[in-house]
């Protein structure tokens, strides 16, 4: 949702209910975790959100955030960089896309259209078929330029099929500094629906320089 939203009280009384569900409880600490995620409308890191939540003690909001995600609350979107980013799972937000910058990697809510959907579902349903699998929902990434780095770009400053996380490797000697973003992406998009549970949370591993 690009739009912000403000959670009705029997969304909370879900919530409460699914985390009762592990003898988990619905404390104060994840109730502003969730309204923080429910005003952004877009996916928020860590840090941005302990920026817009300040009573939020940075020490336990990575465990109360993998509580919410344990229990399908709040789900972790993959970018075209290393934070993890997290929102309300589709079923409390609605269906919706993203937008990935590649430059900054920033993420934004996209709403899908009527078209893009009917269009989608269609091309899906084809390919799926041929290969014998049926689709019951969708995910769709638009990796691109955001209006900012676009700017910066239009100043001829960057490159931008050179992704943040590609820099880095390129400083690091690693041959896959040079794929293309899209692969990238995908890889990158790959690697996060393997992970679960804490293994999501834990920050990423620093950067290993060759001797
Ligand atoms: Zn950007
Ligand atoms: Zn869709």
């Amino acid at each position: 949702m690009s739009a912000t939203m403000v959670l009705s009280r029997s969304v909370h009384e879900a919530i409460s209910l699914r985390l009762a569900g592990v003898d988990q409880r619905y404390t104060h600490l994840r109730r502003i975790l969730v309204e923080t995620l429910a005003a952004a409308g877009r996916p928020l890191t860590i840090p941005e959100i302990l920026s817009s939540a300040p009573e939020l003690p940075q020490s336990s909001a990575y465990r109360n955030m993998t509580a919410l995600i344990d229990v399908g609350v709040v789900r972790r979107v993959a970018g075209a960089d290393d934070h993890g980013r997290f929102e309300l799972a589709e079923e409390l937000s609605g269906h919706h896309h993203h937008f990935v910058c590649a430059r900054c990697g920033k993420v934004a809510d996209v709403h899908p259209s009527p078209k893009l959907e009917r269009a989608l579902d269609e091309a899906a349903r084809a390919v799926a078929e041929e290969q014998g699998y049926e689709v019951t929902e969708h995910q769709l990434d638009l990796v691109g330029l955001c209006p900012v780095c676009r700017a910066v770009e239009e100043r001829g400053k960057h490159r931008p099929w050179v992704s943040a996380s590609a820099r880095r490797r390129k400083r690091s000697h690693d041959p896959g500094a040079e794929r293309a973003p899209l692969q990238q992406h995908v890889e990158i998009t790959r690697r996060h629906r393997r992970d679960d549970g804490e293994a999501l949370l834990a920050p990423p591993p620093p950067v290993v320089e060759e001797p």
